[in-house]
């Protein structure tokens, strides 16, 4: 599962963190997950909740905050929210890299990340 190692991932981050900070206990963890990951909120929590058991961090919250796409058009120099895709079989309509302005291949310049934005904790 996709989710699974990138939660491992942000588990060691924040294992290591704790050790070099000398933090006794984590009561959440806030993560900034991209709209184009197609990574699922409710899937990092729980692998989140799975992984931590047993560690220096058991009993801490994941919380996810989406980030929205933002495309930038080098042929029209269009910067903005990406075109979306209706799509029948998923409940949410789906970003995709074309532009909405003149309809050519754009570049996303926000939207894949996935990443810690703060951890908070009791020292
Ligand atoms: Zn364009």
């Amino acid at each position: 599962m996709h989710e699974l190692s990138i939660v491992s991932g942000i588990v060691e981050s924040v294992l290591n963190f704790v050790a070099a900070q000398q933090i006794s206990k984590v009561v959440d963890v806030r993560l900034s997950v991209g709209e184009l990951t197609n990574l699922q909120p409710e899937q990092l929590c729980f692998c989140y909740t799975a992984l931590i058991e047993q560690t220096a961090i058991a009993g801490s919250k994941l919380e996810v905050e989406a980030v929205p796409a933002v495309v930038s058009c080098p042929h029209c120099s269009y910067q903005g929210p990406p075109k979306y895709w209706a799509d029948a079989l998923s409940l949410a309509p789906v970003p995709t890299l074309q532009c909405p302005q003149c309809g050519k291949a754009t570049e996303a310049t926000q939207g894949h990340e996935c990443a810690i934005k703060t951890i908070k904790y009791v020292a």
